[in-house]
């Protein structure tokens, strides 16, 4: 068999790019990953998987791996390779000089939703436990915050109502501000196979993506808003269900709270489909007889994804669904819900592991005093209870000279974060910057210590899917870095005076579940028995909870929220007539630095314009053009991509590559609730150019 070049052993573990969380055989001949093979009994996939999952692992073995850990004086010095007790020695020393200097508070970090629960989970115990501080935060903040704020003052808690496999139970399916196609593609062929059988579609959204006319599908209603206008189209939706007596005043009645209040609110003038079609530019017809289908049609299922969130008013939206969803009693039962479709592999994992400035594991507020108790007897030190500080927090107060040094694990701040200007002065103006990472990236320009990070292959732990499913990520093959990441930051933690030391991941798994409600029943032990379970997982549901709120909300009563439209300041101007929004493609993920180093890339080399033909030829552009793409903040260049998916006066990027920079372009506008960044709304100019 050998001598066939056949794989001898397989190791089931799961995929690290989308949230989906797919769950796969890799396949060894030795110590060679031979391949990825979809596992069939992958509770999420079900056997199926996409082209990054199977294919784009490669970035494991690339040649720019760091693999030794290295260190530099100045950020214009060249990089030092050292020894881990060295990297470790400099950086203790380095951060309790600095807080010696400059304050307590004057040090922070930053979690991955790359990295496994485990790995999450020790940073922010090293940060609240070590640092002496709250200044703690996850990229999740620029991606899925608002779901976490807007789900928890609706229904109590944190995270999606469904698993994936309620969809073949729905009947009317609300696509919002998500392209499940490109982005969540294992997940949207579930969607695919219901709408095939006759399922009812309604799309969202200001381009005409994919799903909204594809083999055997064409949506009901396409609703092609205007970006940033969310708001206005869910609010006239509930105005309709209110005012043509389509709510389920039953399920209202026995399950929820301020709804009569809510109700007038919702049923105003300025609600209306008519006063949304003035906002929107979305008929008042058309707005009004997909709000009848959604509230009449049968179990009606929302999923959304960034173009919810990614706006000024993602909060508000989340809030306005959640308003729908309760008002039309669409919440609690199989084939119904509101789920967010989650970008990176751990996004719900690094929320639910207590890496908010404001909450502790659980999504328990720091100012509690009883679970904060529970912390300082297990980890003996006192915890503070006021808030840190959150991401875009941490670079004002570092170009305002008070916030001095960082810990960034597992993620290209200096990329992915909006104002790319901004981001850059703030890191270039810490004292000490450490990045924790698998290669050189963006950020890591800007950093100090760089220690070498392990690869999904190589890690031992779990990670949280998009439905709450925590999956087992098994080791294919030893850190190649000689250390797990979980280990670098108790080594660290040690160094600093604390007292941080696991025999293993299981064993942090276990504190999780000592300290958590909603993981108590969750072990290694466990999941390695059953496959994987979706959270809560405790006494009063040992085999997990696939679905969320069926005889009760989490917070006891779900809760109706007035959600008043409120346009964002970004508007398009004589300068910058037009909008751009920005999003993914299936063979990339993210900032690239993964998929950018393996043969995906070349399915998709640069990042492209979309740009209706219109808008095109006004200015004198033809397909394939180098074009210059300006904002009020940053300019880049980029090749044209001519679309009618786009609506005229509204451009599409993606960011997968450094080069092109989408964040170069985007603005510090935020979420006004959480400070997660509007990069679905920027005012641009597009211009033939020949510079690069
Ligand atoms: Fe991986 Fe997502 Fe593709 Fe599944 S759908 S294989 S989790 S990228």
């Amino acid at each position: 068999v050998v001598e066939l070049g056949m794989p001898t052993r397989s190791v089931v573990t799961t995929c690290a790019y989308c949230g989906v969380g797919c769950s796969f055989k890799a396949e060894l001949r030795g110590d060679e990953l031979v391949r990825m093979v979809p596992y069939k009994d992958g509770g999420a996939n079900e056997g199926h998987s996409c082209v990054k999952g199977r294919f784009a692992f490669g970035y494991a073995d690339h040649p720019d791996r760091v693999l030794a850990p290295m260190v530099r004086d100045s950020i214009a010095d060249p990089w030092r390779e050292v020894s881990w007790e060295e990297a470790i020695g400099f950086t203790a020393r380095r951060l309790r000089e600095i807080q010696a200097e400059h304050g307590v508070g004057s040090i922070g970090g930053i979690t991955s939703s790359r990295t496994t629960n485990e790995e999450v989970y020790v940073v922010q115990k090293m940060v609240r436990a070590v640092f002496g501080n709250n200044n703690v935060d996850t990229c999740a903040r620029v991606c899925h915050s608002p779901t976490g704020y807007g789900l928890k003052q609706t229904f109590g808690t944190s995270a999606g109502t469904q698993d994936f496999r309620s969809v073949a139970r729905s009947d009317v399916i609300l696509v919002i501000g998500a392209n499940p196609t490109d982005a969540h593609p294992v997940f949207a062929s579930r969607m695919k196979r219901r709408l095939r059988e006759g399922a009812k579609l309604i799309v969202i959204d200001p381009r005409r993506i994919s799903l909204v006319r594809s083999p055997h599908i064409e949506a009901a209603h396409h609703l092609q808003l205007a970006p940033g206008t969310n708001v206005a189209v869910v609010n006239a939706f509930s105005h309709v269900v209110v005012t043509e007596g389509l709510a389920d005043r039953e399920f209202v009645a026995q399950r929820c709270e301020g709804y009569e209040e809510w109700a007038e609110f919702i049923a105003g003038e300025e609600h209306s489909p008519e006063a949304a079609e003035e906002i929107t530019g979305v008929p008042a017809a058309e707005l009004r007889a997909a709000a009848r289908l959604y509230a009449t049609g049968g179990n009606g299922a929302i999923y959304y994804g960034l173009g919810v969130t990614e706006h000024s008013q993602g909060s508000t939206m989340v809030m306005g669904m959640a308003n729908l969803a309760m008002a039309t009693g669409n919440i609690g039962r199989d084939g119904v819900g509101v789920n967010p479709l989650r970008g990176q592999n751990n996004v719900q994992g690094s929320c639910d592991m207590g890496s908010f400035p404001h909450e502790l594991p659980g999504y328990r507020h720091v100012g509690d005093d009883d679970v904060r108790g529970i912390y300082e007897h297990l980890w003996g030190v006192d915890l503070q209870d006021e808030p840190g500080l959150r991401i875009p927090n941490m670079f004002d107060a570092a170009t305002e000279g008070s916030f001095r040094a960082l810990f960034v694990q597992g993620e290209d701040i200096a990329q992915s974060d909006p104002n790319t200007q901004h981001v850059h002065a703030a890191l270039a103006a810490l004292d000490l910057l450490v990045v924790q990472d698998l290669f050189v990236n963006e950020t890591a320009k800007f950093a100090h210590v760089l220690l070498p990070g392990t690869s999904f292959l190589e890690k031992d732990g779990t990670f949280t899917n998009a439905e709450r499913r925590i999956n087992r990520v098994r080791p294919v093959m030893r850190p190649r870095t000689g250390k797990h990441e979980w280990e670098i930051v108790c080594e660290l933690s040690q160094a600093m005076g604390y007292p941080m030391h696991y025999e293993s991941s299981a064993q942090i798994m276990d504190e999780i579940a000592l300290t958590t409600p909603t993981f108590a029943g969750v072990s290694f032990e466990h999941l390695d028995r059953v496959g994987s379970v979706q959270w809560p997982c405790n006494e009063a549901a040992p085999n997990g909870t696939p679905i969320m709120h069926q005889d009760g909300f989490v917070r006891g009563l779900g809760r109706f929220v007035e959600t008043v439209y409120v346009p964002t300041s970004e508007r398009s101007t004589r300068k910058f007539p037009l909008i751009l929004t920005t999003g993914r493609i299936l063979s990339q993920y993210n900032v690239g630095a993964q998929t950018r180093r393996t043969a995906n890339v070349a399915w998709h080399p640069e990042d492209l314009l979309e740009l209706h033909p219109h808008d095109a030829e006004v200015r004198g552009i033809r397909d394939g053009d180098l074009v210059a793409l300006s904002s009020r903040v940053g300019r880049t260049t980029l090749r044209a991509l001519l679309s009618d998916r786009m609506p005229v006066g509204v451009c599409y990027t993606t960011f997968h590559h450094p080069v092109t920079g989408a964040n170069v372009i985007t603005t510090e506008n935020s979420d006004w609730a959480t400070n997660c960044p509007e990069y679905k709304v920027t005012a641009v100019q597009v211009a033939l150019t020949t510079e690069q």
